[in-house]
């Protein structure tokens, strides 16, 4: 029997390490809303941006995103990199909470899809790992992320990016409230 992360009270258990592939991925719904200001903002200034997703892992392969993490980057009109010593702080925040970094979100200035630049540079390079393409600097937000505005990829155990075909992504994704008003 695998141990639960140490220190996280949960009700569910958690895995420390991370499955070849996640069989689905549940995302707070602020999460969502944090991101896209951060890239909005930065789009604004018609420069991409990027960020990241973090949270816990099911012993069923279910990511749970609770966390934004907004990086401070060099943006361009075409491009946007963090500097060493901030991915670095990324990785060593989430560990510190028995997080992991499931996905990254970058913008791009028109459509969606994975350069090769996106290819070879991706903050991770574990099979399971997401990566969401944002199209228009985020113009458009990320509520068009189950509506094909933003583009999945998924790396698969054989190193290969895949894009998600928007079928599976609304079976494999979903946002979850932070709240409930409940009267
Ligand atoms: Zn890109």
């Amino acid at each position: 029997m695998k141990r639960p992360v140490e220190g996280v009270k949960t009700l569910v258990a958690l895995r420390k390490r991370r499955p070849d592939r996640f069989s689905r991925l549940l995302i707070c719904n602020e999460v969502i809303k944090a991101i896209e200001e951060h890239i909005r903002e930065t789009g604004r200034h018609l420069c991409e941006e990027a960020a990241f997703l973090a949270g816990y892992v099911t012993f069923g392969s279910v990511g749970v995103v609770t966390t934004a993490i907004l990086p401070y980057t060099y943006s361009s009109a075409g491009s946007c990199t963090l500097p060493l010593d901030v991915t670095a702080g990324c990785f060593k925040a989430t560990k510190e909470t028995g997080q992991v970094i499931l996905a990254q979100v970058h913008s791009h200035p028109g459509r969606s899809w994975h350069s090769t630049i996106d290819d070879d540079w991706a903050v991770c390079d574990c099979p399971g790992f997401f990566s969401i393409v944002v199209p228009c600097y985020g113009r458009f937000g990320l509520n068009r992320l189950f509506a094909g505005g933003a583009a999945i990829y998924e790396l698969t155990d054989g190193r290969e990016w895949r894009r998600l075909p928007l079928k599976e992504i609304r079976n494999r994704f979903q946002l979850i409230p932070s709240s409930y008003a409940v009267v």
